[in-house]
């Protein structure tokens, strides 16, 4: 694990052949005009990078969700941070080939695994926020029918998605409490609307409220069997923690390559700027901290692949909390060495600041996951 497997490196070069081949410049042309990255993600797909991770008997590559976070860092690291590889392939794909039916696996997984399909994750609640107990979003049986109504929130990618994966919250058939269960909603079901949140965040990826009333799914739409779907989340969680640390890293190297290029040439005094130690050690520090949310995200990713799914959730908090923190720490420290420039449209470097600060919010806050650590690691009292 200290050291990547040399299959692991080639999948690095080759991403990142891939990344470079598309860039920056294409990914914030499509970024600033509302486009998406639509040519990447078929590429990607049919590369079979998307798949990485999955087992060969479902047609994936037979990797594991190291190999998708190597795909997704590499994609960042050279100018094209794809959000979606954290919903669509990471949360998504493993639960439906870890928990689908047959059927769902033969409908969904080659058009995820290719790119042709994308699936959105739904589960923030306006009321319910972080406290994921107070979902309200509820399925109901009715003739065979499942009937669900809810509302989501900050739900990424439901433009460009065929269908949103719901968390919903059924009744067990015995004692009658609600327990989580994921539902595939085609995002033209009749009753499922969404309407854009405007953000300041400069990315092709957009967020939606989604109104779902009384939108009727046939019996198959419900993943796997509803007494599954909290190991379900488990196990679609810690991928999309893992793959998100990864999108941060790979943001910050971005970053920190174009400062330590740009430290290297500009000069105002006699010798470039890099020459200050006030510019090189917060680079050096920047670089440092980088790597050790790497390796931690290597430690969550190992973890899970060896089938530790409850083992590996607190690996992947610390990899998603390092990452976001080493990330804003590495482009707020480029945009110093930059200047002016730092600001500027030109150097796009301001707006990848709100896209690493996303990760210090999202999948999971930074104070959810220091309370996970405080009470599960530390063994301190819960506050609230
Ligand atoms: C750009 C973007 C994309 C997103 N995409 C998706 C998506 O695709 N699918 C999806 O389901 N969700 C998505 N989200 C939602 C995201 O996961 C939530 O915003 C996040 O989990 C925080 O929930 P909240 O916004 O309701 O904040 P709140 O729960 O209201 O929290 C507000 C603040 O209070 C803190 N806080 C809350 N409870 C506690 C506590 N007990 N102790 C200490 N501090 C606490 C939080 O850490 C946070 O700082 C996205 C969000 C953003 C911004």
């Amino acid at each position: 694990m200290m050291v990547e497997s040399e299959e692991r490196q080639a999948l690095r070069a080759a991403v990142r052949k891939l990344g470079l081949k598309y860039g920056r410049e294409y990914y914030l042309g499509k970024a600033r005009t509302g486009g998406k990255t639509t040519e990447l993600w078929r590429e990607a797909g049919q590369l079979g990078y998307l798949g990485v991770h999955i087992p060969e008997e479902f047609g994936g590559g037979g990797g594991g969700i190291g190999d998708l976070a190597a795909v997704c860092e590499e994609l960042a690291a050279a100018g094209c941070p794809l959000g979606l590889i954290v919903v669509s392939p990471a949360i998504c794909a493993t639960v439906i080939y870890r928990f689908g039916t047959d059927d769902q696996r033969k409908k969904w997984l080659p058009g995820l695994i290719d790119g042709a399909l994308k699936f959105a994750f739904a589960i923030t609640e306006p009321e319910a926020g972080s406290n994921s107990h107070r979902l309200k979003t509820v399925a109901t049986l009715e003739g065979g029918e499942w009937i669900l109504d809810g509302r989501k929130t900050f739900i990424s990618f439901v433009d460009e998605a065929d269908a949103v994966l719901v968390v919903a919250r059924t009744a067990d058939a015995t004692t009658g409490k609600l327990k989580p269960a994921l539902f595939v909603v085609p995002v033209d079901a009749p009753g499922f609307e969404k309407q854009l949140i405007p953000m300041e965040l400069v990315a092709p990826d957009k967020q939606f409220t989604l109104f779902l009333d009384g939108v009727r799914l046939p019996a198959d739409a419900l993943v796997g069997s509803d007494d599954a779907g909290l190991a379900q989340l488990f196990a679609g969680l810690n991928p999309e923690r893992i793959t998100a640390a990864a999108f941060a890293t790979g943001l910050a190297r971005q970053a920190l390559e174009r400062a330590v290029d740009y430290a290297k040439t500009r000069q105002v005094w006699d010798v470039p700027i890099g020459a200050h130690q006030a510019i090189a050690h917060p680079l050096a520090v920047a670089h440092i901290n980088v790597e050790l949310a790497r390796l931690m995200t290597q430690k969550a990713a190992a973890l899970y692949d060896s089938g530790d799914d409850f083992g590996a959730g607190e690996s992947a908090n610390m990899a998603k909390y390092s990452a976001g923190e080493a990330a804003i720490a590495a482009i707020d420290t480029a945009i110093q060495t930059h200047g002016g420039n730092g600001l500027s449209t030109e150097y796009g470097l301001a707006s990848m600041l709100a896209g690493a600060r996303l990760i210090r919010l999202a999948p999971v806050s930074r104070e959810m996951i220091l309370n996970f650590v405080a009470q599960n690691t530390l063994g301190l009292p819960k506050s609230y």
